[in-house]
């Protein structure tokens, strides 16, 4: 069986050491089964991302030691893939567009009565009571309103029909509430998500399944805090018929205050740790790799 795993940082900070352990593991688990390692930067937030950071990722990785593919997937320059992802969801119905801001979504929400409250990725909205009239779409269309593509819910569950309930992953790692083994999906706990805005025509969610199904990866190694939005990623996959990979969320990280590390932390960044003397075999230690 093929293994392609892949180590996808957003260069908005410094790599931390929560980084490293999340590359480490990426590449020595392809090593380990004589698969593939790839890097894919996912920069598609155009104004936190910044080459320097960018140029950063490259250094700190090559100095832990890590070899990787070439050329390597930068997503800013893709962002026509992105769009015909959502245009092909759009045109069967499957995202519609939202003008609400946070304050009317939060009003809205507070004044519903069976409300979900908040999920694990916050807020939960569960679309518009009425649909939007194509008359009031196309006036604020007209308008130059801007406006997020959400995905619809209801319309997903029609669309896959019996196949909703089927829905679920491969865990090999383990969730934040020790999730292992053949996961259900809950889309529910995430609501109607936002695939696309009129300032980043993608969201992190629509670009990195596309990139997963394009590059081929069949393990997606990655840290916890994004175990649950897999339960949004498969079904992503399954409405676009992009083939779905096996997923080992690993534990975060924690600082001597429990914690967990963040670009914040800059004392602990690659950066800072190489400036201080670690060496690449200390940094594995360091975060037990
Ligand atoms: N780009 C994401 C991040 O830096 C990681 C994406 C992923 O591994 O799925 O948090």
């Amino acid at each position: 069986m093929s293994f392609v795993t892949r180590f996808a940082p957003s260069p908005t900070g410094h790599l931390h050491l929560g980084h490293a352990f999340s590359a480490i593991a990426a590449h020595d688990a392809a090593q380990a089964a004589g698969g593939r390692f790839l890097l894919r930067i996912e920069d598609i937030d155009l104004t936190r991302c910044k080459p320097e950071y960018e140029a950063d990722i490259f250094e700190d990785l090559a100095w832990l030691g890590l070899e990787w593919e070439t050329p390597v997937r930068r997503q800013s320059g893709h962002f026509d893939d992105y769009a015909a992802a959502i245009d092909a969801l759009a045109a069967r119905g499957l995202v519609y567009r939202c003008f609400k801001t946070r304050k009317e979504i939060a009003e809205e929400i507070a004044r519903a009565p069976h409300h979900p409250g908040e999920g694990p990725e916050g807020v939960i909205y569960s679309g518009p009571a009425e649909p939007m009239s194509a008359d009031e779409e196309a006036a604020r269309l007209d308008a130059g309103e801007p406006f997020a593509w959400r995905l619809s819910l209801t319309a997903a569950r029609e669309a896959l029909g019996e196949d909703w309930d089927r829905l679920g992953f491969i865990e090999e790692g383990e969730g934040p509430e020790g999730e292992t083994g053949r996961v259900k999906a809950r889309p529910e706990l995430l609501g109607d998500t936002i695939l696309a805005r009129k300032d980043v025509g993608t969201s992190y969610h629509v670009a990195c399944c596309h990139d997963d199904a394009l590059q081929g990866v069949t393990h997606v190694i990655r840290g916890r805090d994004l175990f649950f939005a897999t339960h949004l990623h498969v079904l992503l996959q399954a409405l676009m018929g992009w083939p779905q990979p096996v997923w080992r969320h690993h534990r975060l990280l924690t600082g001597p205050d429990g914690k967990r590390f963040a670009k914040r932390d800059r004392a602990l960044t690659l950066k800072a740790l190489r400036e201080a003397g670690e060496t690449p075999e200390s940094v594995r230690r360091l975060c037990g790799a």
